[in-house]
Parts: structure tokens; C-alpha cells; sequence
């Protein structure tokens, strides 16, 4: 639980942004019940085919595991795809919005949930740095193509052995497509230019303010965007459940909270200012 002092000081600074980039990670949709899989017992909980299969996640989610094990790959995709679908962006999510409505506010998300863009978040002002389970391209890479596909169900499902069946296809090959996702072991993932370009013109001009919400120490990607822009001077605000998540940034505005938490309490500081 982070002190009131801190909250209030945090939220000075986030009244002073005019230009804010918001990191966001696995504990960030934690907070909605989006699994991480992180912890390789809890999965194994939740899928016991695989276990049979010694099949871990990074195994699963790979172009290896579509062209070698392809119902248990769907199926694994599949079902985090219902998940998502049955499962909501929390208010933290709706509060960075608000936040955006008044300040120049971008948003680099390693979630593949969609989360952000489903709460209303502008699509050009989101770099998903991972991909989205929403989105799917060419298992085979015929084109660098992808597009929108947010069906649910989308595959048919076996829950009990975890397989999946009517698989969807390359609208231009007719083969197996898969999530427009950057997977483990994955030089096939067609990337996003787009939303790439948005990014890098965003951090072409000063930034005031980093936001890293629930970075995980296994992905550290956003830790070490945040810890440039320390570096450079700009304050970051860590909010993160555990207590060791600052030691790469190791910023004074660390917030040890659940990201849902943090951002309300910090909205209502923010409006009581
Ligand atoms: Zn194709």
C-alpha cells in the first residue's frame, strides 16, 4: 500500500503532464482476470492435457507448435480469446482515458488482450508491442498482411482435451491462419508499421511523464523504456503489487498497488487537487 504523500505527489505530477506515455503489462489486465501464464503450475492447473504432453506456454505459443501441434496451439489461443471476451477493461483502464482527454497521451502495451483499444483508448495512440489476440495473420506468411478477426467463438473447442477444430484461414492462400501475436522463437510475427511509426513520432518530442503499470521482471521490455526516460530526466511512476518491481528503474514514485488501485486513487487525488 503506497502512503498518501506519495499518491498526492504523483498525482501533482500527473496535473503537470502535458505529454504522458503510459507503459502497460501483465498486471495491468490482471487486475480483469486476464491470465499471464507466467507461472508454469497455474497453467498446468488449468490446461491438463498439456501437462500429459509436457507442453509449457512458450511451447504452445510459437510457429513451431501451429505447424507441429496445431488443436493444442488454437485451442490454447482459443481459449484465451473466450477469456477475454467473457472478462472486461477495469476502470484503471476507462481512467487513462479520461486522462487522455486533456493531455497529448500515448500507450505501449506489451497485453495482447486488446484491452486497451476495446475501453475506448484511440487507435492511433496505442503501440501493442506484442500484437493482439484480435488480429490474425498468415501462418505461412504469403503477405505481410493481417486484419481484424474478433469472432468469439472463433474456433470450435474441446475444453476437456484442450483441442481446437475449424481453424481460420489466409483469406488470400486459403492456409491456416494464426494471432497477429509475437510468439516465443517467432521471426514470422508481420508486426504493425502503423502503430510503430505512431509511436516513434510520439517520443520524437519531450515526454513529461512516464506511467509503467505491472511490468513483470520475465518481460521486461517497458522497465527499460521507462529507465531511458529516467535517465533522461523525465519522472516515471512505477505502480506495481511487487515490491521488487523497481529495481531496474528505481524511481522515487514507486507505488506498490495493483494497477487498478493505483489509477483511481490517483484520479480522485488528481480531481481533488
Ligand atoms: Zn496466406
Amino acid at each position: 500500500m503506497a502512503n498518501p504523500e506519495t499518491i498526492q505527489t504523483c498525482a501533482r505530477l500527473l496535473q503537470q503532464a502535458g505529454r504522458m506515455l503510459v507503459l502497460t503489462s501483465a498486471g495491468m489486465s490482471a487486475d480483469s482476470n486476464i491470465p499471464t501464464f507466467r507461472d508454469k503450475d497455474g497453467y498446468w492447473r488449468n490446461f491438463p492435457p498439456f501437462k500429459e504432453k509436457g507442453l509449457e506456454a512458450q511451447d504452445l505459443a510459437s510457429p513451431w507448435a501451429f505447424r507441429n501441434e496445431l488443436p493444442h496451439a488454437w485451442a490454447f489461443y482459443e481459449w484465451r480469446r473466450r477469456n477475454a471476451n467473457e472478462n472486461e477493461p477495469h476502470e484503471g483502464y476507462h481512467v487513462l482515458n479520461r486522462w487522455a482527454e486533456n493531455r497529448d497521451a500515448f500507450i505501449h502495451t506489451t497485453n495482447t488482450d486488446g484491452y486497451h483499444l476495446r475501453s475506448g483508448c484511440s487507435a492511433d495512440r496505442i503501440k501493442e508491442v506484442h500484437g493482439s489476440m484480435w488480429r490474425l495473420q498468415c501462418l505461412d506468411v504469403c503477405s505481410y498482411d493481417f486484419w481484424n478477426e474478433e469472432s468469439v467463438p472463433l474456433c470450435g473447442l474441446d475444453h476437456e482435451k484442450m483441442l481446437a477444430s475449424d481453424y481460420p484461414v489466409c483469406p488470400r492462400c486459403n492456409g491456416i491462419a494464426r494471432p497477429h501475436i509475437l510468439m516465443f522463437g517467432d521471426g514470422e510475427y508481420t508486426g504493425h508499421q502503423k502503430q510503430e511509426d505512431n509511436f516513434s513520432d510520439f517520443i520524437r518530442k519531450a515526454v513529461d511523464l512516464v506511467l509503467l503499470i505491472g511490468s513483470s521482471g520475465a518481460v521486461p521490455t517497458n522497465d527499460y523504456i521507462a529507465l531511458q526516460f529516467h535517465q533522461g530526466g523525465t519522472p516515471v511512476i512505477n505502480i506495481n503489487l511487487d515490491s521488487s518491481a523497481n529495481a531496474i528503474v528505481n524511481t522515487p514514485y514507486f507505488l506498490v498497488m495493483k494497477g487498478k488501485d493505483a489509477l483511481t486513487q490517483l484520479d480522485e487525488a488528481l480531481n481533488s487537487l
